[in-house]
């Protein structure tokens, strides 16, 4: 489990979150919602410990991840920020294998070079893996640091945006596949998302953001037009095809 208690959060000259608590449990998948600007980002960065908190705690299990040690971190918990790139002269292989490092001394063992064939192989990585980075589509880039965050063998996995550049069919291929693997390895997906039906597709609970704080969170029954006007401004229809909710943007 995974819990954020009374938090407030930011940068020297800005305070952005204020007052979040949240619970996450194992084996579901969260879509964090917003507008640009309201934390979301930020958000994921205190998950990780790259800011520290000014007020409140986050815990992982009963642990205060203050007392981790930056390496305990980098195992438990990957993270994709928004933006991010790869060394561009590397292969496809050694970007992914890279995300072993918390877990390397001096050479990657057998099981380090196993996870990273397996999953390598689980994101259609294969035929790609002795390309280097510089050589690939913005996409498969994006595939690759994915697996790579993956390969930490993490508890939590924090993705912000990482589906933006992607085709329709590499979008929910790639989304698809992390659902399967939050379910079977018991994982704990934090996800910012900005397609709201994408979110709808994918996610167990989705958590709207508003100005630094937490607005609503819930199941898909909570995805209704006047919380889409609250949050977003935006006035939409939701119509539901095959018992799936989709939201149709009006103006
Ligand atoms: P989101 O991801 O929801 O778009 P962010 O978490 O990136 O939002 O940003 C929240 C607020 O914090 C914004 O007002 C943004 O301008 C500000 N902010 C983000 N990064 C920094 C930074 N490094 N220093 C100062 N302010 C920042
Ligand atoms: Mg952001």
């Amino acid at each position: 489990m995974l819990r954020i208690d009374n938090l407030s959060a930011g940068y020297e000259a800005k305070e952005v979150l204020k007052e979040i608590n949240l619970e996450f449990s194992k084996g579901f998948i969260y879509a964090i919602l917003g507008p640009n600007g309201s934390g979301k980002s930020t958000l994921l960065r205190t998950i990780d410990r790259i800011l520290k908190p000014k007020t409140g705690t986050v815990y992982l299990g009963d642990i205060d991840i203050r007392n981790l040690s930056t390496r305990d971190i980098a195992k438990r918990i990957a993270y994709l920020p928004q933006y991010s790139n790869s060394t561009p002269y590397i292969s496809v292989f050694e970007a992914v294998l890279l995300g072993r490092k918390p877990y390397i001394a001096f050479e990657p063992s057998e099981k380090d070079l196993d996870v990273v064939e397996k999953i390598i192989k689980d994101f259609g990585l294969t035929d790609f893996a002795f390309r280097k980075i510089n050589e690939l589509s913005g996409g498969e880039v994006q595939k690759v640091l994915i697996a790579r965050a993956l390969t930490q063998e993490p508890e939590v996995l924090l993705l912000d945006e990482p589906v933006n550049h992607l085709d329709p069919k590499n979008q929910i291929e790639i989304l698809q596949l992390l659902r399967k693997l939050t379910k079977k390895l018991n994982l704990i997906t934090i996800i910012v998302l900005h397609d709201l039906n994408l979110a709808i597709g994918f996610a167990d609970y989705f958590i709207f953001m508003k100005n630094g704080k937490i607005y609503h969170m819930g199941d898909s029954s909570i995805i209704e037009p006047t919380l889409l006007k609250n949050v977003y401004d935006i006035n939409v229809k939701i119509i539901e095809v095959e018992g799936r909710k989709f939201v149709i943007t009006l103006a």
